[in-house]
């Protein structure tokens, strides 16, 4: 080949060698952006399933409480360590097949401070190949929710042994045994709450502000509120994850809800224990844990009375006074 010849085929040699190199990067990033998304793919699927599988067993420790009326000595411990179990199982063969690996820790499982809601982190890492992505998450999980449905568990807790309780699929019934625990305990005119009931099912209450309650026509959002079975946010009522411990108060931000006695043909009574939760169940400090309230007469069906027994400062909350 002469010198000429050489430099005429030279820009063709040159194209040649410029479109193969192109080729091979090319096809080497083809397979980094598969293996990538293959990465983050199956991240964003953990991620979407840790609040799925939380909710399973927020639901079955509550199940579990309420079915044997023993409270968790630590609900935050046994729910890592189910939540544990449950990634570990359903993640620990992922993928093998496609190189691909999982590894979730699970931190903490503790109150929000949000209080219908869960607080669980987590460290997620995803790995394929020389790819991976490691991430700190910090999820909060509703405990009201469809896919959420959790019972109050303190009721069945604190009767237990005073004739324990009963429940339709919305409502708890008390039957004797709360004024059987009230009356244990030397609070006055427990008989208030023979046959009271109590909601089931946390639900947070929709009338915001709460002085709503008191303020409508009639106490008609009140009655609608009792009606319901709803649950309002409170800084002396407990959080749900110390209610599974058994208490009624704690130091996070919780909630309460009404404990209604049974309607009542006649108006005679004007003081008993005050009807929220936290206080009826409130026994940390002996009696002085359960302080009075007085009565607030929400309905009248022309045979029976329907009221709450309610201190002031809940009358104030929920705009009674
Ligand atoms: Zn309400
Ligand atoms: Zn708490």
């Amino acid at each position: 080949m002469t010198a000429m010849s050489f430099l005429m085929v030279l820009p063709a040699l040159l194209l040649v060698a410029v479109l193969f190199d192109i080729s091979s990067i090319g096809s080497s990033s083809v397979s980094t952006n598969l293996a990538s998304d293959a990465v983050l793919q199956t991240f964003n699927d953990v991620e979407g399933d840790i609040p799925i599988l939380t909710s399973q067993v927020l639901m079955e420790e509550d199940k579990r409480v309420i079915e044997s009326g023993e409270s968790l000595s630590n609900s935050r411990k046994s729910l890592k360590d189910d939540l544990q179990g449950e990634l570990n199982s359903k993640y620990e063969l992922y993928g093998n097949s496609t190189g691909l690996k999982v590894k979730c820790q699970v931190r903490a499982v503790d109150s929000s401070a949000e209080p219908f809601e869960v607080e669980v982190n987590t460290t997620v890492w995803v790995e394929k190949g020389n790819i991976s992505h490691m991430e700190n998450l910090t999820q909060e999980v509703s405990i009201t929710s469809p896919q959420c449905r959790v019972a109050d568990p303190i009721p069945f807790i604190k009767c237990k042994y005073y004739g324990g309780v009963t429940n339709t699929t919305e409502r708890i019934i008390y039957g004797s045994s709360l004024e059987n625990y009230l009356n244990y305990r030397g609070v006055p005119n427990a008989w208030a709450y023979e046959n009271a009931t109590s909601p089931l099912i946390i639900k947070k209450c929709p009338y915001d502000p709460y002085k709503s309650h008191g303020k409508s026509q009639g106490f008609i959002i009140l009655k609608n509120c009792i009606d319901n079975g709803y649950f309002h946010e409170s800084s002396d009522g407990s959080c749900f994850l110390c209610r599974l411990e058994g208490k009624s108060t704690c130091p996070h931000y919780g909630f309460e809800t009404f404990v209604v006695p049974a309607p009542s043909p006649n108006n005679t009574v004007n003081s008993a224990p005050c009807s929220s939760d936290h206080v009826i169940f409130n026994d940390t400090n002996g009696v002085s844990g359960t302080y009075p309230g007085n009565h607030v007469v929400y309905y009248k069906n022309g045979v029976y009375y329907f009221k709450l027994f309610l201190d002031n400062g809940h009358q104030n909350k929920y705009g009674i006074i």
